[in-house]
Parts: C-alpha cells; structure tokens; sequence
C-alpha cells in the first residue's frame, strides 16, 4: 500500500570475514539467527506495517515472514526487493548483520523522514584515524566523519528511482549514497552503539553481552487442576503414562503442560489458555496440549523474547513422577526448542489430604522466565 512503512532486511550475503560454513546472517546469537533478531524487532515496531527479507537465490536456511530472492551484490539485493515490495510510503533497508536495533533508531529515522526524503542513522568517530600500511601515514580530520549504521530510512518512490537509475556497472557502500547521487539530501540522526554491525567472529560475544544488557528477565506462574477419571489415558508433560486412571477435561487434560503454558502466556501479560483455546471450542476436545504449549512459546518469540526456564511441581499422590520425570523434561524441552537442562520438574504429594491426598485429581504449578 502506498502509505505502508516497509522495513527490507538484506540476508543475501556469503559473510567470508566471519569464516565458518554457516554465511554471517544465520550465525547463531542468543540461540537465534543474527537476521532473525532484526526482524523481530522491526516487526514489533508499531510505526512498521511489513518486513520483507532479501536472501540469496540458493538460501537453505529457515527465515520467518515474507522472503524476496537477491542478486549477486548487495546492491542487486536491494534493488530486487524494493522492487518486490512494489509500493509503499516509506521503507527502512536494514542489513541483518545488525541484530540489535533499538527502537528509538527507528523513531528518530521515521521522524527524520517528515522534513526529508531519506535519513541515516550515524555515530561520531572517536578514534584517531590514520593512513596504515607498514608504516603509520597522516592523520585524517575525524571532526568531519561520521560512522554511518543501518536501517537507512527513506521515502520509496525515490529510492526504488534512485536503485533503478544507479548504473549496472558500478557497485555502492550503502543505500543512502545511491540516494544523494540521485540528488536527494540525507538526513542524520542519532545511531546507537548497539546497532553495530557483526563483522568479525568475536563479535558474537561482545553482542550477546549488549544483548543480555537491554533485556529484562520477566517470570511468571501458572495453575492448573484436572480431576482424574476411569477410563482416561493419563497425559502429564507430553508423556503417556500407563496408570488405572487419567485425567479427563478440556483436550488431552495435560495438566503440566496447561500450567506451563499459563506461564508463558504470564510473562507476555496474554491472558490464559482459556482464552487462546476456549473448552467451549469443539476442535480443542481431545486435543493433544503440546500445541497450546507451541502457540504460547510463538506469541514469546513474536514479542523478541527468549524462554530461558521452566519449573514445574506436579501435585499428587499417584502416580509416581520419578521414573517418568526425564521423558517429560526431554518432551517439554522438545516442545519449547529448549534443552533438557532448562526444564525442571518436581513432585509432591499432599500427605493424603484434600482433592490430591484423595487421588481425585492432579494439579500442577509452573513459574517460567524469560528475557523479553
Ligand atoms: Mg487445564
């Protein structure tokens, strides 16, 4: 649509200087790949109406959301997914070798477009800079320099003009310079330091701590009860347990994994499985849970976030939890793409007292953290 913000995130790169076989923009940070953290936070931007990626033509590796297939250079990239994007208001090209983007970059540049038709975001250059080689050279006015990021923000029509009269022959450093030699001013704003590209192997690290700087731990609890019944199959965590009674309710009635997902629902403040998948709803009967589990741990990750831990206490007197309490945490940590290790479970009984003392019923409680 013509008024539509667009953010076009370019994937389409080999990332040689950072060796290895996997290209650059798939290296793992935090457990996710470097692109998919651009463009979850460019889609959890509200001034962003759609996220498109460039990867290369051959691309095997798994992206999320609409993907355009790129060109032999960066520019060729651009070029093909402004033109797959068709229309648009205004669009932010953004190279995913920039995993965090804090959204104050983003206001500032869609600001910045009001009184301009393209607007970069850019830091000040505060080491000295000196011609190299063997031996030391002049040192160049840095006064005068500024270090240029992505995303590069600007108005669509005349960049897609800009990409379509820039000459085949002649490759560029970035979009905003293909903007200024189609005539157009670019405006400056403010970068951020944690924009800084991943360039070299160790910067994984040095992002993963800026990373671990700008999120916020959140925990959450979750409750849930089932009453057990003749004639049930007895689901707890994922597993088929064999025992002379099951749970009966709403789906497979898997009590663990329904606390779980309270939980996690809990750390996103997205109300409770009730509301995501109400009993009243006839395609949720006999359901098996691990999909209510999957969808939560989706809505985490769609805000940015990252489950880091679940602990679960199963309450009841039979039956006994130890020897299936490895293939539950296996089948959780299944369920989450979490390991095994991240997955607690404990169980209690309640002394043969009230609704659980009296085996009529198991009930579970789950706290689970995550960084958001
Ligand atoms: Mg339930």
């Amino acid at each position: 649509m013509a008024s539509e913000t667009v953010a076009l995130i370019v994937a389409a790169g080999k990332g040689e200087r950072m060796g290895g076989d996997i290209p650059k923009q798939f290296m793992p940070l935090a457990g996710i790949p470097l692109v998919e953290h651009g463009r979850r936070a460019l889609t959890a931007h509200p001034g962003i109406d759609r996220v498109v990626t460039v990867v290369a033509a051959d691309n095997s590796y798994p992206v999320a959301g609409e993907t355009v297939a790129g060109g032999a250079s960066r520019r060729e990239s651009v070029r093909k997914g402004l033109e797959a994007i068709g229309e648009a208001g205004r669009v932010l090209i953004h190279d995913a070798a920039r995993p965090i983007v804090p959204a104050t970059v983003v206001d500032r540049l869609l600001a910045a477009l009001d009184g301009a038709k393209g607007a970069v975001p850019v830091l000040p250059v505060a080491d000295t800079l000196a011609g190299g080689g063997t031996a030391l050279g002049d040192v160049v006015d840095r006064s005068a320099l500024v270090r240029v990021q992505t995303p590069q923000a600007f108005d669509f029509a005349a960049i897609l003009a800009a990409h379509r009269g820039w000459p085949e022959s002649e490759e560029a450093t970035d979009d905003a310079q293909i903007m200024r030699r189609a005539g157009h001013e670019v405006a400056t704003v403010a970068g951020d330091p944690l924009l800084e590209k991943i360039t070299w192997p160790g910067d994984i690290a040095i992002a993963e701590a800026r990373l671990g700087a700008t999120m916020r731990v959140r925990t959450a609890t979750g409750y849930d009860v089932h009453r057990l019944a003749p004639d049930e199959e007895l689901w707890l965590g994922g597993v088929l347990i064999p025992h002379d009674k099951g749970l009966s309710g709403h789906s497979d009635a898997d009590v663990a994994l329904h606390a779980i997902t309270d939980a996690v629902l809990g750390t996103i403040a997205a109300g409770d499985i009730g509301q995501h998948f109400p009993p009243s709803d006839p395609q949720w009967r006999g359901a098996e849970s691990g999909q209510f589990l999957q969808h939560a741990a989706s809505l985490v990750a769609a805000k940015g976030g990252t489950i880091d831990f679940v602990d679960l206490t199963l309450i009841c007197e039979a039956p006994k939890i130890g020897p299936h309490r490895e293939a539950m945490r296996a089948r959780i940590a299944d369920l989450l793409r979490l390991s095994p290790d991240q997955i607690s479970i404990k169980a209690t009984t309640t002394e043969r007292l009230g609704f659980t003392g009296r085996g009529e019923g198991i009930a579970a409680q789950a706290a689970v953290t995550v960084r958001l």
